[in-house]
């Protein structure tokens, strides 16, 4: 049992709550009690949010790719860097990178992961002995955390829009669809001796990364969801694809596919008016990873008319250049206010901001990663955290103030715990298993340096 000073529950706010779990879900939630002996005793409990789009390979570059070189750089001169760096990646590299970032994520405040998939095969592109060798090493990383995953393994076929032939540097991602949908139960082999909240989803990476037919044959063999693409990152996106669909990707997807919300359209960052209200009315989550897209350049989402068309989204990590939960939310913020020069954007009407963003990213994360969790309430997956509303961030704010608190005044040090479908893997601050993947993580970034 668990018991919270003061709880978010699905009907807002209460007092003195007394939580039940069993199995991973919540099965009773209590307010106005008192403590009992043995209850884990929290401050201020919230649901857990989804991190619905991570790259966890890329954390081991972050810092790596920030020295300007002549004036010429960009996304496409960062993406080369990062080619290069996955070239130098072992599979013990990989589980390593991921499990410590799974930690960092936990310790963040974050419940589960979307892990967006796409190393594949050996440098050169020869599949490994077992062609799910490095999803199994993706399962191993969630073992060990204890994080809730949603395995997302990328369809990544083509080097370019037109159905370009792949890159030396793709040669680790490409697949045909049949050998494609061959790693798909691979994966779920992996994935399957995880606890019953992990999944497997499937994410074709992006329209230039696949062609129509290609992505046609992949949704047939695969109609459950969750299913991610990466959609309209940068405007050169956007012109290759309209010179080779005669549309632009956000609405070319949405005319041609059935996009549901099963969905998730990652980095829908460039889009028209149009766009915005039809992707919006699809019921699809925007993936929104406001830190990774301001480091690349990407450019910022157009939050207002989305949201006042009602739509979904969430929060990613993407490159993990920096995992942190509560600054993920003031950068999504902060970008509207910066290019509308205006204050308090992301709400419909009236409204805590915070409370907004927080429970909206809590919502359509779990939606996107598959998850019944995203509210504490009877039913739900037991997705926690609890954070110290007298951490001095936050001691002078009333409850009603705290998630304002959370987004925009404090670091990630207020979380305490963390549960992902009732596995308490933070206490006090700290992974459980911090020090033995600490370590890990060491020694694969001592052996992958001696390589670089
Ligand atoms: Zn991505």
């Amino acid at each position: 049992m668990i018991f919270a000073k003061q709880a978010m529950l699905s009907t807002g706010w209460a007092q003195n709550v007394r939580l039940t779990v069993n199995s991973g879900a919540i099965t009773a939630v209590d307010s106005e009690q008192t403590s009992q002996p043995g209850d884990v005793i929290v401050d201020t409990l919230l649901p857990a949010l989804a991190n619905l789009h991570s790259h966890s390979f890329q954390r081991a570059m972050a810092g790596m790719t920030e020295y300007r070189m002549a004036g010429k750089d960009s996304f496409w001169t960062w993406r080369d860097l990062m080619y290069r760096f996955t070239a130098h990646l072992t599979p013990e590299h990989i589980e390593a990178i991921a499990a410590f970032v799974f930690l960092e994520m936990q310790e963040a405040g974050y419940a589960s992961v979307g892990e967006f998939h796409y190393i594949h095969h050996q440098p050169g592109g020869t599949p490994y002995d077992d062609l799910g060798e490095l999803s199994t090493r993706i399962a191993a990383a969630a073992a060990i955390t204890g994080i809730g995953l949603t395995h997302l393994p990328v369809l990544y076929t083509y080097g370019g829009a037109g159905q370009a032939e792949l890159e030396p540097g793709q040669a680790r991602f490409g697949n045909s669809v049949d050998r494609f949908n061959e790693l798909v139960v691979c994966a779920q082999k992996a994935v399957s001796k995880l606890p019953a909240d992990c999944r497997v989803g499937i994410a074709p990476h992006s329209l230039r990364a696949t062609s129509p037919d290609d992505l046609a044959a992949v949704l047939r063999a695969h109609s459950n969801g969750p299913i991610h693409i990466h959609i309209a990152e940068q405007p050169k996106e956007v012109v290759d694809i309209f010179a080779w669909l005669g549309a632009r990707p956000v609405e070319w997807l949405l005319e041609n596919v059935d996009v549901t919300n099963d969905w998730c359209l990652i980095h829908a960052t460039h889009m028209t008016p149009g766009e915005t209200h039809d992707m919006a009315k699809s019921g699809a989550v925007a993936g929104l990873c406001p830190i990774t897209e301001a480091n690349l350049g990407d450019g910022p989402f157009n939050g207002p008319p989305y949201i006042e068309a009602g739509g979904a989204f969430g929060i990613g990590s993407d490159s993990n250049v920096l995992i942190s939960l509560t600054e993920e939310l003031r950068t999504l913020e902060y970008s509207q206010r910066l290019r509308d020069v205006a204050r308090n954007v992301m709400v419909v009407g009236e409204g805590s901001v915070g409370e907004v963003l927080y429970t909206s990213a809590a919502r359509g994360g779990a939606q996107a990663l598959g998850r019944e969790a995203g509210e504490i309430a009877v039913g739900q997956l037991a997705d926690l955290v609890a954070i110290d509303s007298a951490d001095p961030a936050l001691c002078a704010l009333q409850t009603h103030q705290l998630l304002d608190g959370l987004a925009f005044a404090a670091k990630d040090r207020i979380v305490t715990d963390v549960w992902s479908a009732g596995r308490h893997a933070v206490k006090g601050g700290r992974h459980i298993q911090r020090d033995q993947i600490v370590d890990g993580y060491r020694s694969a970034m001592q052996s992958l340096m001696a390589s670089l």
